[in-house]
């Protein structure tokens, strides 16, 4: 029988995960085996998955996990028209189920049976996997592999995008400058918006941004009253719309002075473990009495080939953001960089090894 290696989680936990052997996926007739070069660690799932007890709400395990893959179409099933063997292509990870309320109301978004490769599907910790064609996005030539893997979060900022319905002339601030909000930064760039701020921690990101055109401040975590001012400077009627990726509840506090009345504020970030929001009910009754409104934006279906289009066109540049690469075997290796080294964005495994990559 034909053996692969892959990524297993028996369950949530690092105990409970491992490389191993495990047989080829077989390809059904409306599916594509995937041969993966490059699958990126999505920090909070993949340390969610590595948490005892952890997994979040979608995970089901046994699992191969992963959920943000790009790599070169090794089989197709006898129903697939539009690929073949040797594409080099993406997909989707987002597979709703097509039954409950949501998805036969056309909201598929909200899918009551959400299913997602690298969650409660196989995903692309593995050198080969099976998906829908249907799923699939070829990408371009003058995207890496590496950098297509990338789509995944890019489709979901696009998500956060068509949600936060950024109008003509609009003034914006993005904050949070990890991978989401480098990507968010400049898709809001070349928005509607008039002026798109971007603000976060980390100098180098800010610069990268700023060699892209985008105005950059600097956020100031000891004294907020110094990224204040300078944004008070920027925007001395304030902004119409803020769009959080920074899941830093103080950092959300410091900016809301600014979300002008009938703003709006986009949740993208969440607060992991440390919502502090001292009093829940007076950030609800400041967005009442100031007309603002709250939209939560958690994940995405169906925007890979917007997200991709982004790509292709530079407006989105997420070469930057590749910070590590590393082979599957050393994945527990590659998820502890990502959580303890203060350089890393995105860190991408490559399961059958560097080669076009
Ligand atoms: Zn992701
Ligand atoms: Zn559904």
């Amino acid at each position: 029988m034909r053996m692969m290696k892959a990524l297993v989680h028996e369950k949530a936990g690092r105990p409970n995960a491992g490389i191993k052997l495990v047989p080829y996926p077989s390809c059904k007739d409306d599916e594509v085996i995937i041969k993966i070069m490059a699958c990126g660690i999505c920090k909070w799932a993949e340390i969610n998955h590595d948490t005892v007890g952890g997994g979040g709400s979608l995970a089901k395990y046994p699992v191969i996990t992963g959920h943000e893959f790009a790599g070169i179409v090794e089989e197709v099933g006898k129903n697939v028209i539009d690929l073949k063997p040797g594409d080099r292509v993406t997909a989707d990870n987002a597979v709703p189920c097509g039954e409950c309320w949501y998805c036969k109301n056309g909201k598929p978004l909200f899918c009551e049976h959400f299913g997602s490769h690298g969650h409660n599907r196989n995903g692309g910790f593995a050198q080969y996997m099976n998906i829908a064609a249907r799923n699939i996005v070829k990408i371009p030539d003058n995207l890496s592999f590496d950098e297509a893997s990338i789509a995944e979060p890019v489709a979901c900022a696009v998500e956060a995008l068509d949600r936060a319905d950024i109008r003509s002339g609009e003034e914006v601030i993005v904050s949070g400058m990890g991978p989401h909000g480098l990507i968010l930064a400049q898709l809001c760039h070349f928005s509607n918006a008039q002026h798109c701020a971007a603000i976060g921690l980390v100098e180098s990101r800010l610069k990268t941004l700023k060699s892209y055109g985008l105005t950059t401040v600097l956020a100031q975590r000891n004294d907020p009253s110094v990224h204040e001012a300078v944004l008070g400077k920027m925007f001395p009627n304030g902004v119409d719309c803020i769009i959080d990726t920074s899941g830093a509840w103080p950092m959300v506090q410091s900016l809301m002075k600014f979300l002008r009345k009938g703003g709006r504020f986009v949740q993208y970030g969440s607060y992991h473990a440390q919502i502090q929001m001292d009093n829940p009910a007076k950030f609800l009754n400041d967005l009442h009495f100031n007309n603002q409104k709250y939209i939560g934006v958690s994940c995405q279906v169906n925007n890979f080939p917007r997200a991709i289009e982004y790509m292709k066109s530079g407006k989105c540049n997420v070469s930057s953001l590749v910070t590590h690469t590393f082979d599957l075997d050393d994945y527990f290796l590659a998820l502890d960089t990502n959580k303890t080294d203060k350089s890393a964005l995105k860190v991408i495994i490559h399961p059958n090894g560097d080669i076009e990559a």
